[in-house]
């Protein structure tokens, strides 16, 4: 009754009003963050083989890990997305102070977990003041990636470049470096394409004109396995469990199962296979187990991003 209800509230939030399949699937893209993260911080740091000797196949939110999580509970990379949406909530759009702001009082709450390039920008904000973390080759983590859904979702239909530098604001506050920049645009035009009512082909599209610009994310020479935080390791173990499969839960399952950087590999690949397949593609097992009040603030954040997009903006205003 409980499973039913939860999946009747995604259901019916996300149907109602115009049936409009853009929110619907923006709420799939935010609980997919949510829920690939609370998946994969379990296994975070595992090797394939240890997951195997301990779970055979690692398949529910259960928590634990190195983190040891209360069961539900999500990490860095769903609690920063939510601060950046937070703040381009307050801003009215994508403004550098305000997520610099965001995310330093996210570091003051003492979160569970957080990335050494994530502490040095925020740092470096505190500082200084500036908002825009100096350029560095050492910074292509993906830690500017796994929170990227909100610009996804405040930028829809707006041109490309327009896209690209909203995105560099965020990201360049604690991860200024151009690998990163190139794969968290693609995965934000990805989410965007998806939201759109592109199919998994039109996404490969996407990852496949990534790889002609940055070889470095070349991801079908061999099975990606154990992957670092490094962002081309990231999204190749990302595009592989997404392209090998054609449902939510099996891609989820065998991405956090490649063990690595999981929690991050499930948030990602959450997103993007949230928005491609929609909110009733969730097993009702991880919607029901996932933290009441992140659940809350996803299916919130997702419907308030959108009424900032330009495409959404436009169809309000001719109608
Ligand atoms: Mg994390």
């Amino acid at each position: 009754m409980f499973v039913s209800a939860l999946r009747t509230e995604f259901l019916l939030v996300a149907e109602n009003g115009s049936g409009d399949q853009i929110k619907r699937r923006a709420i799939g893209a935010y609980l997919g963050l949510a829920v690939g993260d609370a998946l994969g911080a379990t296994v975070e740091f595992m090797t394939p083989r240890e997951i195997r000797t301990h779970y055979r196949e690692h398949r529910d939110i259960k928590g634990g890990g190195w983190l040891k999580l209360r069961k539900g509970r999500v990490t860095d990379d769903t609690e920063m997305a939510l601060a950046l949406g937070r703040s381009i909530l307050s801003a009215g759009g994508l403004d550098a102070q305000s997520a610099a702001e965001a995310f330093s009082a996210w570091m003051r709450s003492k979160p569970i977990d957080i990335g050494n390039t994530v502490r040095r920008g925020i740092s470096h904000y505190r500082r200084t003041g500036e908002a825009e973390s100096e350029e560095s080759a050492f910074d292509a983590g993906n830690g500017a990636c796994m929170r990227c859904l909100p610009v996804a979702l405040a930028t829809l239909g707006a041109d490309h470049d327009l896209v690209d530098e909203a995105n560099q604001r965020q990201a360049h506050v604690t991860h200024n470096n151009p690998t990163s920049d190139a794969g968290t645009l693609c995965v934000i035009r990805m989410v965007q394409a998806a939201l759109l009512g592109g199919t998994r082909t039109d996404l490969k599209l996407l990852a496949e004109a990534l790889v002609a610009e940055e070889p470095v994310f070349a991801y079908d020479r061999k099975r990606s396995e154990n992957p670092s935080g490094f962002i081309a390791d990231t999204l190749r173990t990302v595009f592989q469990s997404l392209f090998a499969t054609d449902n939510l839960e099996t891609a989820l399952i065998d991405v956090v199962n490649r063990g690595g950087d999981a929690d991050t590999t499930g948030a990602i690949l959450g997103m993007i296979a949230g928005a491609l397949y929609g909110p009733s593609a969730f097993p009702s097992r991880w919607v029901r187990t996932l933290d009441p009040e992140v659940r809350q603030q996803c299916l919130v954040q997702a419907q308030e991003l959108l009424k900032l997009a330009p495409l959404c903006r436009a169809e309000t205003s001719s109608r």
